[in-house]
């Protein structure tokens, strides 16, 4: 099949302009995605650039005005869109980004200067020259990924943003040395045309992908702690329980007292200070969430009561020395610690229940204080359980 260059130039700027109506309809769905907008003008000065050409080869555009036009429209345009990509992808405002923008301003001089837009060889290698550099820098932009966003669309748009420059670069080829060319001009402008699709497409679920994940970790993220809630320590914990996985339990002491005497406002400043203590001393394989109110739970897999005791006496350590201050004033924060060892074919609401009646018990012992349940005795040489602060056995 021979591919005809007249229709594929006329499919080219369609393409783009598809690729702008795009890049709108994802702007008009959220106002929250910075750049899109940006996209959108490229593209249309691209789809411009490129109805200038076309009407120039017919003869119906003075020589002189549409090389010049087409040639500038170009990199403005590469620039715009690698801005915009970069507004979306790493979120960062326009004013970052202005520097970028010396390029096309150096080009479109250089042209005025030396006049070299007036040949077609000049004009055409500097032009896919650009284009194939813009194109690899978005890709670097969207692969670099700058705010660990495991979205798999950044990979495929990443990978149509470099089959782009491929094929500009295919195209300065067949151009400007045909011998040895391995595609048409017209099979590698098709390509490019498919590539433009393949961007405006890719960038659609990249917005997409990016707003469900979002609200997905919405919906499992405590919005006043910003640790994980109930409903997300419950969808990850394990359907079967094995024996030496660990849940503890977590409650801050008196803290109604907290809320009566400071105020509501003191209240939450030391629920986010001790979620937020806890958060960082746990380890990867921890999975801490607050439950409600002042309560939290951890569970973690294969952890053993030696090492599950060890790290709840970290815990309460850890928010004892908490210094929360509130309006001049100290607020004092301890907590209980439940904690609850698998044995042998338990349920994780058993498991939890059990951590529940530690914890119930260490109020009861006085808070500020460590309570285990388990049915076989801990190892008595575990240097934890020679803190008075630490009770071996709660329930039985
Ligand atoms: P104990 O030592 O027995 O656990 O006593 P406590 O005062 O900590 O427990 P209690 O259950 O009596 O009180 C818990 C309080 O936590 C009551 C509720 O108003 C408050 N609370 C629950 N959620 C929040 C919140 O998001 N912010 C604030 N500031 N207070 C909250
Ligand atoms: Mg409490
Ligand atoms: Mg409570």
């Amino acid at each position: 099949m021979k591919l005809d260059l007249a229709t594929v130039l006329v499919l080219h700027p369609l393409s783009l302009v598809m690729g702008s109506v795009c890049f709108l309809y994802a702007m008009s769905q959220s106002r929250h995605h910075r750049g899109l907008g940006k996209m959108a003008i490229a593209f249309l000065l691209l789809g411009g650039g490129s109805v200038l050409a076309a009407l120039g080869e017919n003869q119906a555009l003075p020589y002189a005005f549409w090389t010049f036009t087409s040639f500038a429209l170009g990199p403005i345009a590469y620039c715009l869109f690698w801005v915009g990509l970069r507004n979306l992808v790493h979120e960062q405002p326009m004013q970052r980004s202005l520097w970028v923008f010396l390029i096309p301003a150096s080009l479109i001089v250089a042209a005025l200067v030396t006049g070299f837009h007036l040949s077609n060889s000049p004009r055409a290698t500097i032009f896919l020259l650009t284009m194939a550099a813009f194109a690899i820098a978005g890709a670097w932009l969207v692969f670099s990924d700058p705010l660990q966003e495991r979205l798999v669309s950044r990979h495929a748009l990443s990978g149509v943003l470099c089959a782009k420059a491929l094929t500009a670069c295919a195209i300065l080829v067949s151009i400007d040395f045909p011998d040895i060319a391995a595609i048409s001009p017209a099979a590698a402008f098709c390509v490019l045309v498919l590539c433009q699709y393949g961007i405006a497409m890719f960038v659609l679920i990249f917005v997409q992908e990016r707003v469900e994940s979002r609200l997905v970790k919405l919906t499992e993220t405590d919005t006043l702690t910003g640790i994980r809630n109930r409903h997300w320590l419950h969808d990850h914990l394990p359907q079967t329980i094995a024996p030496g996985d660990v849940y503890i339990a977590v409650d801050i002491d008196f803290f109604k007292r907290v809320n009566d005497v400071h105020g509501h406002s003191a209240g939450d400043q030391v629920l986010v200070a001790t979620a937020q203590r806890m958060a960082r001393i746990l380890g990867e394989g921890a999975l801490l969430a607050r439950m409600g109110g002042e309560e939290f739970g951890l569970f973690e897999r294969a952890c053993g009561a030696a090492k599950a005791l060890a790290m709840a006496e970290s815990l309460r350590l850890c928010v004892q020395s908490l210094a929360i201050r509130y309006q001049e004033t100290f607020i004092p924060v301890t907590i209980s610690v439940g904690v609850a060892v698998a044995q042998e074919s338990m349920t994780p609401a058993l498991l939890m229940r059990r951590a529940d009646e530690a914890l119930y018990d260490a109020k009861h012992q006085g808070r500020n204080r460590v309570n285990v349940w388990a049915e076989k005795p801990v190892a008595e040489n575990t240097d934890v359980l020679q803190s008075e602060h630490v009770t071996r056995y709660a329930a039985s």
